[in-house]
């Protein structure tokens, strides 16, 4: 049945940044879909726990260092046994003019959204090699994956690397059944967006270019993200779904 292909029953995922807005409803989706998940976030994830009880399982991590990788996974795999599916959702944004954006600006974003993604991603990958059965992972890209965006110079550097790597990784794993993909959300109402959403002008000018008419949620991302972490997308490799309600289209 169609519908079977879509199942993550026992299928064991990390997410990251666990704790809030999309990630989240990433997990949230993963369980209701059959999953256990692990979730990485560097503080606490109570309120995912409540909603998921022993499907969810919370590791605290800070990942602006790689440091926490080999934890990551050994964690993981003790509570779990195996790893199956990896989320790279944790994010951070940070807005200031190009002419004056600082330095610390510049390596805090590339470390977290991009440094330890790749670095997370490969030691996924070594162990989803080693346990032979292949692997899901998903990279949360960004419309600035696509676009230049104003004022982020580095979270949009951060966010068209992830693209490209991507692309990269499937070309390298394919070979291994190991599909990499990424998912662009366009823009959700979260903590990431707060700033913007609170600047009347930059929020009524970006609602009147959404084609659908309205802010996504962290569940317009839900079917995606299992469909990307399921056997329905196991010939999709390297591709970056828009989950954006038309924004990119327009
Ligand atoms: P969010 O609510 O700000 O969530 C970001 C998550 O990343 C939080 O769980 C945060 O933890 C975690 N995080 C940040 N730095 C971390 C670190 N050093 N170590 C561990 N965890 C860390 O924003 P969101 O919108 O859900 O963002 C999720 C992803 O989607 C990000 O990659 C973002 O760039 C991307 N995205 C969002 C939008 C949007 O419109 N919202 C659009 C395109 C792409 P804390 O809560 O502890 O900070």
């Amino acid at each position: 049945m169609i519908l079977d292909l879509f199942k993550l029953d026992g299928k064991v995922a990390i997410v990251t940044g666990s704790n809030t807005g999309l990630g989240q409803g990433v997990c949230k989706a993963f369980a209701e879909a059959g999953a256990f998940v692990a979730g990485v976030s560097r503080r606490p994830s109570t309120e995912t726990a409540e909603m998921l009880g022993d499907k969810f399982y919370n590791i605290i991590a800070d990942l602006s260092s790689c440091d926490v990788i080999p934890r990551i996974i050994d964690e993981t795999l003790a509570k779990f046994g195996r790893i199956d599916i990896l989320v790279n959702n944790a994010g951070i944004i940070k807005r200031q003019d190009s002419i004056e954006f600082s330095e610390e600006n510049w390596d805090s974003v590339l470390s977290v959204n991009l440094k330890t993604v790749f670095f997370l991603t490969q030691a996924v990958a070594r162990q989803f090699i080693k346990q032979g059965g292949g692997g899901k992972i998903i990279n949360i890209a960004s419309m600035l994956s696509y676009q230049g965006g104003i004022r982020v110079p580095s979270y949009t550097a951060s966010k068209s690397a992830i693209k490209g790597i991507t692309m990269t990784l499937a070309n390298e794993w394919a070979k291994y059944n190991i599909n990499v993909n990424g998912i662009a959300p366009g823009y959700m109402a979260t903590n990431n967006t707060q700033a913007l959403r609170q600047d009347e002008e930059r929020s009524a000018d970006i609602l009147a270019r959404i084609p659908a008419g309205r802010w996504g949620t962290p569940a317009d991302l839900e079917g995606a993200a299992v469909f990307l972490a399921s056997a329905a997308s196991d010939y999709v490799n390297g591709f970056t779904l828009a989950v954006d309600g038309g924004w990119l289209g327009r």
